[in-house]
């Protein structure tokens, strides 16, 4: 005997009404990618629920693949056998005895088909029964059990499972539409990203360098995080738009006290650009309130003035130190710490304005006709594809 399936529950999604069906498609599909690699693996869904029958494959790689789905509640390892007492027995035991310095029990019964000639309470008594009998220096403790073993009758055959892992909960990716997110090579943007995954949304992203001041190792770096978003959804398209002109206008023609700001703005109206010609619907970014300059509220109400888009800021609350210990979670800590340097560090001012206001960046900016520039990064953007399984070093020769 052995555990032969992996049962999925639904996170929040199980309240949703009539959309379900939605949900619960795209979860399926969402686990479909991430488990397809295992030959022998399927997926099913049933009411309320869905199973990985694994065929014969180690569980573990497969349960370490569906803790970074979103949309799953949690998993547990089970025993799937015929609606038959002595099945169900033998089975209980065996998952009883999977755990590991287990001193307490209880047994809980889920009679879903009312046609199972027992009744729950009958049940529980008979496996608990079962169990003491065949096992050691084991009790039964119906309000702390150190593990419970759940039996699920259903129509169709019963579940046995014991033990729970927790999944990472939110909504399946791609149930929320989709967010372009502006990616740094810094520690908030990843981190950004991954939590409005967790909403469901899909993203794709936009970079911007500004080569020969940034290195190929600082866009290296950018295409590495992205890869490591993947692992919490699909495949990720990078936008990687030549910023070095623009920004040398910029600083040229604007009050230097201002050039940051109106940076910002120019990577929120390239932002949306691409935006429009992907069809996404709202910007993402790591802006948190009060770490820099550029992060004031009255910096963040002059840089959103140039767009209409929804921007999400799923770190606009949260303390430096929240951010970090999600990004060493997820697993972007590392990379985003590498010292490369980033367009927005090479061109900074040396006294930034901490309160630009509008008016002003709009007269500035009306002294000058930027167009013909713009024009010209937007044409230079390349478009990346990073999937979870390709090396990021291939992925310059990876253009779309
Ligand atoms: P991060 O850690 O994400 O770099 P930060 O704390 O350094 O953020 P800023 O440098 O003010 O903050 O940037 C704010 C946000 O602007 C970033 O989180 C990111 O979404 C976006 N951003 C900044 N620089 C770039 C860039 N070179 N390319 C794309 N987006 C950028
Ligand atoms: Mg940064």
């Amino acid at each position: 005997m052995e555990f032969d399936h992996i049962l999925i529950r639904y996170g929040e999604m199980a309240l949703k009404g009539k959309n379900i069906k939605v949900f619960i498609n795209q979860l399926h599909h969402n686990v479909h990618q991430k488990v397809k690699d295992f030959p022998n693996v399927k997926v099913k869904r049933t009411q309320g629920r869905m199973f990985i029958l694994l065929n014969g494959t180690d569980p573990e790689p497969v349960m370490e693949k569906c803790r970074n789905i979103f949309g799953i509640h949690s998993l547990s390892l089970a025993i799937k056998v015929e609606n038959d007492i002595d099945k169900i027995k033998e089975a209980a035991l065996y998952a009883l005895q999977q755990g590991k310095n287990i001193k307490t029990f209880k047994v809980s019964v889920k009679r879903i088909n009312k046609e199972f000639p027992f009744k729950s309470q009958e049940l529980n008594h008979i496996l608990g029964g079962h169990l003491l009998a065949n096992t050691e220096d084991i009790t039964v403790d119906v309000h702390h059990p150190d593990v419970e073993v759940k039996i699920e009758i259903r129509q169709e055959a019963t579940y046995i499972t014991s033990g729970v892992t927790l999944g990472l909960g939110g909504l399946p990716v791609g149930t929320s539409g989709k967010s372009l997110l502006l990616l740094s090579g810094g520690i908030d943007s990843p981190v950004a990203g991954y939590l409005a995954m967790k909403r469901g949304v899909a993203i794709e992203a936009i970079h911007f360098h500004s080569p020969p001041y940034t290195s190929d190792r600082a866009k290296q770096k950018v295409l590495d995080l992205t890869k490591q978003l993947t692992k919490f959804g699909k495949s990720i398209n990078v936008h990687i738009v030549p910023f070095t002109k623009l920004q040398q206008e910029i600083f040229r023609e604007m009050p230097e006290a201002y050039a940051m700001t109106i940076m910002r703005r120019m990577m929120f109206r390239i932002a949306e650009a691409v935006c429009e010609k992907e069809e996404i619907l709202s910007l993402t970014t790591g802006e948190n309130l009060g770490q820099v300059a550029s992060q004031t509220m009255e910096s963040m109400h002059t840089i959103n003035e140039v767009t209409n888009y929804p921007v999400i800021r799923p770190l606009v609350t949260m303390d430096k130190l929240e951010v970090i210990e999600i990004s060493q979670q997820i697993g972007t800590y590392e990379t985003s710490i590498l010292p490369y340097e980033d367009c927005c560090t090479i061109f900074v001012p040396k006294s930034p304005k901490t309160k630009p206001k509008r008016h002003k960046v709009n007269f500035y900016e009306s002294k000058h006709d930027f167009h013909a520039t713009l024009q010209e990064t937007l044409e230079g953007i390349e478009t990346i594809k990073i999937t979870e399984k390709m090396k990021t070093e291939d992925a310059f020769t990876n253009l779309l």
